[in-house]
């Protein structure tokens, strides 16, 4: 079993699922006492967020890369970016260590791949919806992508900051969130990406007419699989 390092924090709400994923997803497959291998570097989100806010990317570039060389000489053999946002730097933090980044963008395109359908329609944070970084990558690998209109990407991204990131779970945020899927599947979408890690706290299968994909559950399953493999 390889060891598998993780960047969290970005909220450590989702961070938290991740590790009870990679443990659950390991369990499973072998059986018993059996548990991920697994090594956590945990940032201060507060910062992260200022910096994302006033597009300080190259500065949270540098967290994330120290946060990977940390990782690799803690034993880590492969990494993760436990979000979806902050793949915007994905590129900078890859370069900075010698282990393999297992993209959550590619872990998705994957599962939606192999579920058979190709036009999603994507949630999260404004940067992921609106930005190239995370639907370029999908749509190179196949996919057709849509996103909400402007006034519902306000609210799925202030949803995602003002609560779920705080561990704050309401019905009527979910309510919103189901209006937005609803007009996405109205305009094509065969599928939905769950394209923040936190959404999942919130949505579930039964919340949307077509099938969902959760991201943060997704890309623990990925990396379970990779560190099993030979
Ligand atoms: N965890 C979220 C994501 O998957 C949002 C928080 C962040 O900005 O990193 O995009």
């Amino acid at each position: 079993m390889k060891t598998i390092g993780l960047i969290g924090g970005m909220s450590w709400e989702s961070t938290a699922e991740y590790y009870r994923l990679l443990n659950e997803f390991t369990r499973e497959r072998l059986g018993g006492l059996h548990s991920a291998r697994c090594v956590l570097y945990s940032v201060d989100f507060a910062e992260i967020e200022q910096m994302q806010v006033q597009g300080r990317w190259a500065e949270a570039a540098e967290i994330l890369a120290g946060a990977a060389r940390s990782l690799e000489a803690a034993g880590a053999e492969l990494m993760l970016i436990c979000t979806n946002t902050m793949h915007k730097v994905a590129d900078a933090v890859e370069a900075a260590v010698s282990i393999p980044l297992l993209h959550l963008a590619d872990a998705t395109a994957d599962a939606v791949r192999a579920s058979g359908l190709s036009r999603v329609g994507l949630l999260g944070t404004a940067f992921t919806m609106e930005q190239d970084f995370y639907r370029g990558r999908l749509e190179a690998g196949g996919l057709h992508v849509s996103i909400p209109d402007s006034e519902q990407r306000t609210v799925v991204h202030r949803i995602i900051y003002d609560e779920l990131c705080l561990g704050v779970v309401k019905d009527e945020s979910r309510d919103a969130y189901r209006k937005v899927m609803e007009d996405l599947v109205a305009t094509g979408a065969e599928g939905i990406i769950l394209g923040c890690t936190e959404i999942e706290l919130l949505i579930g299968p039964a919340d949307s007419p077509v099938p969902v994909f959760p991201t943060a559950r997704l890309h623990a399953a990925a990396a379970v699989d990779t560190a099993l493999s030979d």
